[in-house]
């Protein structure tokens, strides 16, 4: 008997009890002298009594009291209504996955005898309910190595994101064609038990597969180690290595042995794909070096870019994670051939090397050997690299030893024609060429200013001048800069 029967059925019988009274009191008008007054008090009193009671008894009803894990969250009119309102509930709370939720909090449902006013003013209330009662689903754990790692909704969804995974790593495409690929780890799908929040959708659980496991390890510094090589060497920017190390800052100073703490990313599984692939390389160009006379000793000119050529391979592998671990050439097609990069020399004059002194190279004081305007400038000029200055002169005109110093070559010398070698000290010579006439002979001590030779065009030169060269341990410079 529902709760609105009873109370319907009790104002009826009050109504009955009403009507009999009623008739009472007209019989008694209607046999008044028949009747004893005390018999008929006791009567009415009665049925008084039994009115008031009935009355009374109107204002209750038969309900469930709904208790989760021991706390009363409210009434419903009955256990039908009650039972529904906890199905509703964890509907509610499966809603994003699609299916009703499961909990294993304690649900009581008690039978209790309450006012109806109670009833109303605590009805059970869903959104009450939602707040106690903690749901869970039956659902999917991706597990490695017997460790679940992800929990998704259903099995088809971890083998839709393995699939999606080993295609990742493998790329197949029209040059990749892959052969097989497999996962070397034991995987499983365990059946668990998870709250909405630990359940990860396909593009989570990938997203996490793609990054890898991130580790923590140790580092110890190694001698001629620095933040940026540390970086380089764990794969991490230098602030993620100031971020995991308090105290650390781009100006500390490493010591061998400091021990720094790192991070790595791991991969959570290990893929190994076998395939054929077809790829472009580039074949490097051959540098080919040829001595030409007509350049400056120890100058070099490129008389011919080189150019990198191609060519298509084909070859088929094994990969593991993405990296080839093994590869089998099969064909190999040459696109285009390199071109050679041929680069002009001039001669190695090795005796200005062996036979000039070593030293600090400071010298002071220089006196031009020749006065007349410069023809031509240290450094690159027309193509060719000038390793001294040309200082215009007439056939026969003297020149001078810029300094103190020993002649150490005196001669013939390729392009220079007649030559004079001076050794000053320090690291520091002077070279003369051109001449017409040489004053010196080698082994000769010379003073500052004293005439050593005369003006000439011997050798490669397009004129009468002295071409004048410093040389600061055994390279060339500037003279300007010294005169
Ligand atoms: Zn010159």
């Amino acid at each position: 008997m529902s709760s609105d029967n009873l109370s319907k059925g009790l104002s009826t019988l009050e109504n009955y009890l009403k009507k009999i009274t009623d008739q009472i009191t007209f019989v008694k008008k209607l046999n008044k002298s028949h009747l004893k007054d005390s018999k008929f008090t006791i009567v009415l009193a009665c049925a008084i009594f039994l009115v008031t009671c009935l009355s009374f008894l109107s204002n209750f009803t038969y309900a469930v009291a709904v208790d989760v894990n021991g706390v009363q969250l409210g009434y419903a009119p009955g256990m039908d209504e009650a039972k529904s309102i906890i199905e509703s509930t964890l509907g509610q709370q499966g809603e994003p996955l699609g299916v009703a939720a499961k909990t294993n909090d304690e649900i009581n449902y008690r039978r209790v005898w309450i006012s109806k006013k109670e009833l109303r003013s605590n009805p059970l209330d869903e959104s009450r309910l939602q707040r106690a009662i903690t749901p869970y689903f039956d659902v999917y754990g991706l597990a490695v190595n017997g460790e679940v790692i992800a929990v998704m909704s259903t099995a088809e969804e971890i083998d839709e994101v393995l699939a999606a995974y080993q295609d990742y790593i493998a790329q197949p495409s029209e040059t990749n064609q892959v052969f097989s690929v497999e996962i070397k780890d034991e995987v499983a799908k365990e059946k668990v038990q998870a709250g909405l929040a630990e359940i990860k959708t396909k593009e989570e659980v990938l997203e996490m597969l793609k990054a890898g496991r991130v580790k923590a390890i140790e580092y110890t510094v190694e001698k001629n180690d620095s933040l940026w090589l540390i970086a380089r060497k764990n794969n991490m920017y230098t602030d993620e290595i100031l971020a995991a190390n308090p105290g650390l800052t781009e100006k500390s100073i490493l010591y061998p042995g400091q021990v720094l703490k790192l991070s790595t990313a791991v991969p959570y599984l290990t893929v190994v794909s076998k395939g054929q692939k077809t790829e472009k390389e580039t074949i490097p160009f051959a540098v080919v070096t040829n001595i030409d006379n007509s350049l400056p000793s120890g100058r070099s000119v490129v008389k011919q870019a080189g150019k990198d050529g191609e060519k298509e391979v084909t070859f088929t592998y094994t990969a593991q994670n993405g990296e080839i671990v093994e590869k089998t050439i099969v064909k190999e097609t040459v696109l285009s051939q390199p071109v050679k990069q041929i680069i002009a020399q001039g001669p190695r004059i090795t005796y200005v090397a062996a036979n000039t002194s070593r030293g600090s190279g400071s010298i002071s004081g220089l006196v031009w050997p020749l006065s007349g305007r410069i023809s031509s400038y240290y450094g690159y000029r027309g193509g060719g690299f000038h390793s001294g200055i040309d200082i215009n002169g007439s056939t026969g005109q003297p020149y001078v030893a810029a300094a103190d110093g020993k002649v150490v070559a005196a001669g013939w010398s390729g392009n220079y024609g007649r030559m004079i070698l001076i050794d000053h000290g320090n690291g520091v010579a002077t070279r003369y060429a051109h001449s017409s006439q040489l004053l010196v002979s080698v082994g000769q001590t010379v003073s500052k200013g004293q005439t050593i030779g005369y003006v000439g065009s011997t050798g490669r030169s397009t004129g009468p001048h002295l071409h004048f060269e410093v040389i600061i341990n055994g390279s060339t410079v500037n003279p300007l800069n010294y005169l």
